[in-house]
């Protein structure tokens, strides 16, 4: 199966004839040769899905659904199977990616009921002002979509964008991350398997300048919907502007976790390390900078030094292990880059900031704290994607909410009090698309995901997560012609 790619419901061999190499980032092995595509395959999947959407989006919403449930359930027969893939792959421990599984399932069957509940909503009544007419409305699927994912939490970014997609009515072309293509793979044995129609998911993995590329310029594509970095996203903007196509765009971030006075420093400590060490930090909502009321941090720093410093690195598979390895040789260079310029200004480091020791190989870096850290820092302002939380103090509840503010991204912020209003009070003024008060990065497939500012554009999960793949039309006609026939 890794030496063919899935195009109108075949394993097929790819046209270019190039291979990706994915390695355990735990060991550096090599553990799979995954084919890869080029424009000629893209041009291949998106003919298939052109023309699975003839039949796919003339589908009732709850005929949809049932295929959407049916994977629901297909994924959670093997979802061990799928964990153990994913965290070979992406060398996160097992549990999380136990929890990406479960996360994938419960955004499968969130979609089925909004599929179901589309065909009530369709030819819906518009209440008009003006006399003598009358107006409905449809949601009819955007078309044949490009979807194109990273690497740090493969099957949960392409659920949020997979099942929408499918419940909408759209057809697609998938490109995983070259980096953890097996576990993404795994989604065309699923469509087989409950006998999804040929064509209406296609994936083809490669490079983002051979597939990536060739989906967001080809003239057949509606919609590209793009995860991934800052500097791709706005190629993938520009690149889509030619053809006017639609864009979602989810970003990067720098979120800001704000501790206040009256915070539990236990809670904290927990939240603060969940905050920026899950995934190895390697997450777009890491709250990777942390701001401390001055009265609580000497004694917070402290708890935060001797709990980071007893975290367990390792292999995923390790019993115990809280963290493992950066998932890509370039992610842990790019990381120890940031470590190294941050020594270079003179930051202070609390703890870390090395190779972790005792690994004679893997990706895998001490998880580090900077403290004291210059709001026009590198290290402040731009998103490390790794295990490095960066802290500074605040004073008054008005200067936490300026430093928080004070970013060019919005993707997500946390908030620790133990005073209810308070805290509902800051999260108002904050900038951000999602903000967690008492809690740790607490993602439903109910509420939306996305950012602010340079965090991208548009929504994901929850009814915005499906409108990004429908077009609104209206029938608006005279009452007299209604009235005559
Ligand atoms: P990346 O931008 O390097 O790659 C993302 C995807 O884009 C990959 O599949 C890649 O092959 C493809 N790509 C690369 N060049 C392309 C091109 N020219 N045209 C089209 N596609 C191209 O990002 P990454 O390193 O895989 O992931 C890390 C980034 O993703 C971080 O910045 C993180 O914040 C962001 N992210 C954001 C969210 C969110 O919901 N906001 C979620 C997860 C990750």
């Amino acid at each position: 199966m890794y030496d063919k790619l899935f195009i109108n419901g075949d394993w097929v061999a790819p046209r270019c004839g190039k291979t990706l190499a994915v390695i355990n980032p735990a060991t550096e092995e090599v553990i799979a040769e995954v084919a890869a595509g080029g424009a000629a395959d893209v041009d291949r999947a998106v003919a298939a899905a052109k023309q699975a959407f003839t039949g796919w989006s003339k589908t009732s919403g709850a005929q949809r659904g049932v295929y959407l449930r049916a994977i629901a359930r297909a994924i959670e027969a093997r979802a061990q199977e799928l964990a153990a893939l994913s965290s070979s792959n992406n060398g996160k421990p097992l549990f999380e990616a136990q929890i990406d599984i479960e996360d994938a399932i419960a955004t499968w069957d969130y979609y089925a009921g909004l599929a179901e509940q589309l065909d009530a909503r369709q030819n819906a009544e518009v209440p008009l002002a003006m006399p003598g007419y009358r107006s409905s409305s449809r949601l009819e699927p955007a078309g044949v979509v490009g979807l194109i994912v990273p690497w740090n939490f493969p099957f949960v970014t392409t659920a949020w964008k997979v099942a929408p997609a499918l419940a909408a009515g759209c057809t697609l072309v998938l490109k995983p991350s070259e980096v953890t293509p097996l576990v993404e793979l795994q989604l065309g044995t699923i469509a087989q398997s409950v006998g999804l129609p040929a064509g209406v998911i296609n994936i083809v993995c490669g490079s983002g300048s051979d597939v990536g590329s060739a989906l967001t310029v080809h003239p057949d594509i509606a919609k590209i919907s793009f995860t991934g970095s800052n500097r791709v996203g706005e190629i993938v903007m520009q690149s889509v502007a030619k053809q006017v196509k639609g864009l979602s765009l989810e970003l990067g971030g720098k979120s800001p976790m704000l501790v206040m006075d009256d915070a539990d420093l236990d809670q904290a400590t927990d939240w603060i390390l969940g905050g920026i060490f899950y995934n190895a930090g390697q997450m777009c909502s890491a709250t990777s900078r942390l701001l401390l009321h001055d009265s609580i941090a000497p004694k917070l720093l402290q708890r935060l030094k001797t709990a980071t410093q007893a975290l367990k690195l390792g292999d995923a598979f390790e019993e115990g292990v809280q963290m493992g390895p950066l998932t890509s040789k370039a992610q842990f260079d790019t990381v120890m880059g940031y470590i190294e310029r941050g020594r270079a200004e003179g930051l202070t480091l609390l703890t870390g900031g090395t190779r972790a020791e005792g690994f004679e190989r893997g990706y895998f870096i001490e998880p580090t704290i900077f403290v004291d850290v210059p709001t026009d820092s590198a290290l402040w302002r731009e998103e490390i994607f790794g295990p490095v939380l960066c802290v500074r103090t605040f004073s008054s509840e008005a200067e936490a909410i300026e430093l928080a503010n004070d970013s060019d991204f919005g993707l997500a912020a946390g908030i620790i009090s133990q005073d209810s209003a308070r805290a509902q009070r800051i999260a108002e003024q904050l900038q951000a698309g999602h903000i967690w008060i008492n809690s740790l990065q607490v993602v439903c497939p109910e509420t939306s995901w996305g950012g602010f500012k340079r965090s991208g554009i548009g929504r994901e999960l929850g009814p915005w997560g499906l409108s990004a793949y429908q077009e609104v039309k209206h029938i608006t006609r005279p009452l007299s012609e209604l009235e005559s026939n």
